[in-house]
């Protein structure tokens, strides 16, 4: 099972179409993190994983 999130879904206004794929939860909140600087995001807040946590999908 591989889990994925659109960054464009979390945050449409961004226009961003990037994927980020991985296979446990724990991976994917850190890559999220890490691509999340890309949009000059530091800190994943509370909300921020909230949301995303919403917009994961399983492949
Ligand atoms: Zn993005």
């Amino acid at each position: 099972m591989t889990l994925q999130v659109n960054c464009g879904k979390v945050n449409p206004e961004s226009g961003c179409t990037v994927i980020v794929q991985a296979e446990t939860e724990e991976e994917l909140m850190q890559k999220v993190a890490v691509h999340a600087k890309d949009h000059g995001i530091t800190e994943v807040t509370p909300e921020l994983m909230a949301q995303v946590k919403g917009a994961i999908e399983e492949v």
